[in-house]
């Protein structure tokens, strides 16, 4: 394959596709990021490209951790530049349907804007020499080997032109995000379409920007409302940077948030708990409230394909994207990118061309247990278009009930969720022996808290 061997494509500079190309540039002497917007360089701004930028983005520590192993030096620069660390639900205050957690350490969760987070990742991997940006650049196609039996490089409109030329190389990895065009693209060389599984509760955001108010007294950084069944409306306060909090409303069904000002507070003082409403109604709003919608679950199996073109992986949204309210999708896209650096750890370009099958698997390994939580709890909405839960999701729903309920009079039980929502300990660590014992002796005690607690618990004395 000559010299296209030593240079791969990353197509998407979102957050799969930058931690992507830092993994790949360990093995490949030049990494080129396509990407159809204009990139901001100066400063963090909205793109295009990244729609879902205005809502909130709380990016799990495990997924925090993996990033900066792809990028040294990322969690400074993001608290240089204002992002928050919290510890959930210590001082991310959070309602399940079953009550207040106790403010135990459970999991740790940065945020920051979206928009900050894309410029600082982009600028940090800007400055190694082996990868580099196409900004304005649209890929609108592949290109396959001329044996036929892989893919050797994409056909992109480089800005400021009008036709399409041939990039070659011999790796091209698709991270787009949820609009990717593979499955057409790959259907063009005459390969197989992936199966998809989609699950989608109709989930609806409604996100603004208020001033931090000033207020010494208070002895939490971020709230989180549930949704449940009988209540599918939500609501999240967060801190990020230049001292603002992003507000999130969040519901289904009927329940789908608004964006009208007087609307706005109106649904935020309808949640289970007036702690938000009672926190924002006097703070000053900075922007106007921005909606999103689509935001189902679905899995496109790249890795399950029964023939697949050599030299070509799909990551990030574009291979797995889950209903937002679990604040999955950066942290599976970075643990993606991770376990793709172990794994070609020694390997030469061509072996690495060879071996993307292998690739794809172990990238998509990581959304498996994502894709559990998300889609299981999904199932509980009545009207979540999908397959319907047969009776071992039933099962695990009333057994997740009562885990949730000792949780939130449990200290241990209720570390153990948060492990798992943070994606360090394995769902499978809620059916451990001893956790199921603690689920079991807190079953009375949890009953017996009901009904819910307005307010939170106060802060731990050791804040
Ligand atoms: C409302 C909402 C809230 C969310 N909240 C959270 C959260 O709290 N925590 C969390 O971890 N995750 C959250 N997510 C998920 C998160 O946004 C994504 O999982 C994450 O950004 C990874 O996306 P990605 O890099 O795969 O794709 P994207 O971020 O979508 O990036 C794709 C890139 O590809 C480019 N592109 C597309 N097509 C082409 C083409 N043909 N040629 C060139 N370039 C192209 C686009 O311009 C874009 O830059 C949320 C998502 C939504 C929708």
């Amino acid at each position: 394959m000559g010299d296209v061997d030593d240079h791969a494509i990353v197509i998407g500079a979102g957050v799969a596709g930058v931690l992507t190309a830092r993994a790949l540039a360990r093995r490949f002497a030049r990494v080129t990021v396509i990407d159809r917007d204009a990139l901001p360089e100066r400063e963090p701004a909205f793109r295009p490209g990244l729609p879902q930028s205005p809502q909130i983005h709380a990016f799990w520590k495990q997924g925090v951790d993996c990033a900066e192993q792809l990028l040294p030096g990322l969690t400074r620069e993001l608290a240089v530049h204002g992002a928050h660390q919290l510890v959930v639900p210590r001082d991310f205050l959070w309602l399940s349907p079953a009550g207040w957690f106790p403010r135990v350490s459970g999991a740790a969760d940065l945020t920051c804007s979206r928009v900050l987070l894309d410029w600082i990742l982009r600028r940090m991997a800007n400055l190694d020499e082996r990868i580099e940006f196409l900004p304005e650049s649209e890929v609108t196609g592949l290109v396959a080997t001329p044996r036929g039996d892989g893919v050797r490089g994409v056909r992109v409109r480089i800005a400021g032109s009008t036709e399409a030329q041939i990039l070659t190389a011999g790796l091209v990895a698709d991270a787009s995000g949820r609009r990717s065009n593979a499955a057409r693209w790959l259907a063009e060389l005459g390969y197989p379409a992936p199966s998809v599984e989609r699950y989608d509760a109709g989930f609806g955001y409604s996100s603004r920007y208020y001033e931090m108010p000033d207020s010494p007294a208070r002895d939490w950084k971020a709230i989180y409302i549930q949704t449940s069944p009988g209540t599918p409306r939500g609501g999240v306060v967060v801190p990020v940077e230049g001292d603002r909090w992003m507000v999130t409303l969040l519901g289904c069904g009927d329940h789908v948030p608004p964006t009208k000002d007087d609307q706005f507070l109106d649904y935020a003082r309808s949640l289970r708990s007036p702690v938000l409403y009672e926190a924002i109604r006097r703070a000053a709003p900075l922007s106007d409230a921005q909606a999103f919608r689509n935001t189902a679950n679905e899995w496109r199996h790249y890795e399950s394909l029964d023939r697949r073109p050599r030299g070509f992986l799909v990551l990030g949204d574009a291979l797995c994207r889950f209903n937002p309210v679990y604040g999955q999708g950066m942290t599976v896209a970075a643990m993606s990118a991770k376990a793709v650096a172990d794994m070609i750890e020694g390997m030469s370009p061509a072996r690495i061309h060879r071996e993307s099958g292998r690739l794809q698997r172990v990238a998509a390994a990581q959304s498996a247990n994502a894709w559990g939580l998300a889609t299981g709890e999904d199932l509980r909405f009545p009207w979540t278009e999908g397959r319907p839960p047969g009776t071992m999701v039933k099962l695990l729903h009333r057994y997740m009930d009562h885990v949730v309920a000792a949780g939130g009079v449990d200290p241990a039980t209720c570390r153990t969720i948060f492990q798992v929502f943070g994606m360090t300990a394995p769902p499978a660590a809620l059916f451990a022996p001893a956790a199921v014992a603690r689920v079991a002796a807190r079953w009375n005690a949890a009953a017996a808290s009901s009904p819910l607690a307005a307010s939170p618990p106060p802060a731990p004395s050791i804040a």
